[in-house]
């Protein structure tokens, strides 16, 4: 596995910036692939390109401005507000994103030779993707590899983490304070720390603190 090239789908938030560094550790080439899909914040895009490019790693960006036409939610529209009711899809669900992005990173992967795909979706912090869990990145690689008669594997090292353990894998990897400060997940543009207001923000650092206690409570 160590020699094998990998692809990562890599937004430039703190998820996928970790599983970057994961696959750094696990395999002998990394490649990463963002998709710009008008994003709220064209910010997004400048930070993944600006950290694949200061950890020297072939950048892939595929144009997903189809997505914008297919649905408008809140994180391609900067018209509609984003709102999590209990119970209800958050409005910034794109429905099948992942299905699509998964499809177009395998076909990418296909062409760059890469064996391996990874992917930072999570079902512990599950916001009710359907296509963020477990069941369905299985399915989707049974189909993939039937697509393209390959045996290409998908992983996700964040699946059954919940962000606080994500904090931890990038502190394991030695890379706490690289994503803390370098990447990009808040909702209203603003990286590192971000806004502190948004409901990514609010995960972000309430896992970040929890992590921290347990860290200092570990080392007493
Ligand atoms: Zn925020």
């Amino acid at each position: 596995m160590k020699k094998e090239k990998a692809l990562v789908v890599f937004s430039g938030g703190q998820d996928s910036t970790t599983c970057l560094f994961w696959a750094q550790q696990q395999f002998g080439e990394v490649a990463a692939v963002t998709f710009n899909y008008n994003q709220r914040h064209k910010l997004e895009l400048e930070v993944a390109e600006n950290i694949a490019r200061n950890l020297g790693i072939e950048h892939h960006q595929l144009d997903m401005s189809l997505l914008h036409q297919l649905a408008p939610t809140a994180l391609t529209r900067s018209d509609i507000q984003i709102e999590e009711r209990e119970g209800e899809l958050p409005s910034t669900f794109v429905p099948g994103r992942n299905l699509l992005f998964l499809s177009f990173a395998a076909i990418l992967a296909k062409q760059i030779g890469a064996k391996h795909i990874i992917t930072g979706v999570c079902e512990t912090d599950f916001s009710g993707y359907p296509d963020c869990r477990d069941i369905f990145i299985k399915s989707c690689n049974v189909t993939i590899n039937l697509a393209l008669d390959d045996q290409l594997v998908l992983h996700t090292p964040l699946m059954w983490l919940n962000k606080a353990q994500t904090w931890k894998l990038a502190d394991d990897l030695g890379r706490l304070n690289y994503v803390r400060e370098q990447t990009l997940t808040c909702y209203n543009g603003i990286a590192a720390d971000g806004c502190g207001e948004c409901p990514a923000c609010k995960l972000r650092i309430n896992g970040l603190h929890e992590y921290l206690k347990e860290k200092e409570g570990a080392a007493l």
